[in-house]
C-alpha cells in the first residue's frame, strides 16, 4: 500500500470500528471503472455490492440526483412527494399491481414486509415467518434472526422470536416447519451472500404451491437480485409466480440509499397511517435516481444485457473451470455469478485486486460477480483475462 492509502487506513483505524476490514480506497468511478487514491484502476465487478446497476456516475442518474438536490433535497412523509410517488406507480405496474413502502436499507424493507405480514396473520394467531439455512435478509436485530447463520447471530442473543428454518430447496424441510403458527415463507430467488446459489424451479414452484395450499403469504426477498440484475426487473418473474410481497433495496436508488416493500393491493389495504414510518424513507434524491435508474434499464435494454453479458461472461468462467480443478462450479444467472472454488474465494479476491480487477466474496468458497448491467464486451473480456491470469498465480503449476 502507497502513503496515501496507508494513512487513510490510519485514521480508519483510529476512529471507524472495526466493522469491516476495506482493501483500497476508492475516489472516483465511470461506468464499469473505478480509480482509487493513489491512481490505482479497476474494473469494478461488485459495483457497490449490486447498488449500481448502471454503473458508476450513469449521466442520466448524476443529473437527476443533480437537479433534485438543488430544489429539495428532503421533504419528509408529512407532504406529498412527488418522486415517491411517480416510483410506486412504476413498480406497481412492473409488479403486476401492488402499493409500495419505502424505507432506506434493506433490513428495513424486510423488517417492514415481516411487519405487515404479522398484521396479516394476528386474527389468526400467526406470525411464524419461516427463512432458509443460508439466507441473507440484513442485520437488524430482527434480521438477525430471520438470517439463519451462525456467524450472523453470534453474539446478539437473545434475537426476536418468531422465525423457523428450513433448507433452501428442500421442499420437505419446508413442509416440516409448517405449523399452527406460520404465516409465511421469506426467501431469496437466488441465495445473494450465502454463495449466489438459485433456487430450482421445482422448489420454487413447490413452495408457492405450499403458500397456496397452507394459506401462507409468499414474501421474496429481492434486495440482490431485483432491478434487472438476473436478467428480468424482478428474479421471481423466472419463475412464472407471484409473491405477496417483496422487498427491493440495493440498485433501486441507483447507488443512494433507498429500500421497498411492493406489496399486493389487499395487503397493503390492513395498513393505516402511523402504522409503518420512517424519516427518510422515500427520499427525493434517491427516488429521482431510482426512476433514472428504471428508464435507463429501459432505454439501454439492460435486461436483455444482463442476460447477454452474463452468458459471455459464464462461458468465459467456465473455460477457466477447464483449466483449473480448483474451480468446482460456476452458479447463478444473468450477471449475479458465482464460483464455487475448493480453497479460500478471499485469496482469488485478494489476487483478483491487485491485478485489477475488483469482485468479492459470498461466504468462504464462492467468489461472487456483480459488474454493473451495462458493462461493455471489452471490459469483461479484459476482466477475464486478469482472473484467468490471477487463478494462474493461484493455481498454476
Ligand atoms: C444486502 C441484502 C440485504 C440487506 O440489505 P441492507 O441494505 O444491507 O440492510 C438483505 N437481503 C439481501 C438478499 C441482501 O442481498
Amino acid at each position: 500500500m502507497s502513503n496515501k492509502t496507508n494513512d487513510i487506513a490510519d485514521l480508519f483505524n483510529q476512529y471507524v470500528m472495526p466493522t469491516y476490514a476495506p482493501a483500497v480506497a476508492l475516489v472516483s468511478g465511470s461506468g464499469s471503472k473505478v480509480i482509487d487514491m493513489d491512481n490505482m484502476q479497476y474494473i469494478d465487478l461488485t459495483s457497490g455490492i449490486a447498488t449500481l446497476a448502471c454503473g458508476h456516475c450513469h449521466p442520466a442518474v448524476t443529473k437527476a440526483i443533480e437537479t433534485q438536490a438543488a430544489v429539495m433535497p428532503h421533504c419528509s412523509n408529512l407532504y406529498y412527494n412527488t418522486n415517491m410517488i411517480l416510483l410506486a406507480q412504476r413498480l406497481s405496474r412492473l409488479a403486476g399491481g401492488a402499493k409500495c413502502f419505502f424505507a432506506n436499507s434493506g433490513a428495513e424493507a424486510n423488517e417492514n414486509m415481516v411487519k405487515i405480514a404479522r398484521v396479516w396473520g394476528a386474527p389468526r394467531g400467526r406470525y411464524e415467518v419461516i427463512t432458509f439455512t443460508k439466507g441473507f435478509h440484513g442485520r437488524t436485530l430482527a434480521m438477525c434472526a430471520a438470517t439463519a447463520q451462525e456467524k450472523i447471530q453470534k453474539g446478539f442473543d437473545p434475537l426476536p422470536v418468531g422465525f423457523a428454518y428450513a433448507d433452501y430447496n428442500d421442499l420437505e424441510s419446508v413442509k416440516a416447519a409448517i405449523n399452527e403458527r406460520t404465516v409465511a415463507i421469506l426467501l431469496e430467488p437466488i441465495q445473494g451472500e450465502g454463495g449466489v446459489l438459485p433456487a430450482t424451479e421445482a422448489f420454487m414452484k413447490g413452495v408457492a404451491e405450499l403458500c397456496r395450499e397452507k394459506e401462507l403469504l409468499l414474501l421474496m426477498d429481492e434486495i440482490q437480485t431485483g432491478m434487472g440484475r438476473t436478467g428480468t426487473m424482478f428474479a421471481w418473474e423466472q419463475y412464472g409466480i407471484r409473491p405477496d410481497m417483496f422487498s427491493l433495496a440495493k440498485a433501486l436508488g441507483g447507488g443512494l440509499p433507498l429500500s421497498a416493500v411492493v406489496a399486493k393491493p389487499e395487503l397493503a389495504e390492513l395498513l393505516h397511517p402511523g402504522m409503518l414510518g420512517t424519516t427518510f424513507g422515500g427520499n427525493p434524491c434517491a427516488c429521482a435516481a431510482s426512476l433514472a435508474v428504471l428508464d435507463t434499464i429501459e432505454k439501454e435494454g439492460l435486461l436483455e444485457k444482463a442476460k447477454t453479458s452474463g452468458a459471455l461472461f459464464r462461458e468465459g468462467l467456465e473455460a477457466l473451470m477447464a483449466t483449473y480443478p480448483q474451480i468446482l462450479e460456476v452458479r447463478g444467472r444473468g450477471l449475479l455469478i458465482g464460483m464455487v472454488v475448493e480453497g479460500s474465494a478471499k485469496e482469488v479476491v485478494d489476487s483478483c485486486r491487485l491485478g485489477g480487477v475488483l469482485c468479492c466474496t459470498a461466504g468462504e468458497h464462492v467468489v461472487r460477480f456483480l459488474p454493473p448491467l451495462n458493462i461493455s464486451e471489452k471490459d469483461l473480456e479484459e476482466a477475464l483475462d486478469i482472473i484467468g491470469d490471477s487463478l494462474d498465480e493461484i493455481y498454476g503449476v
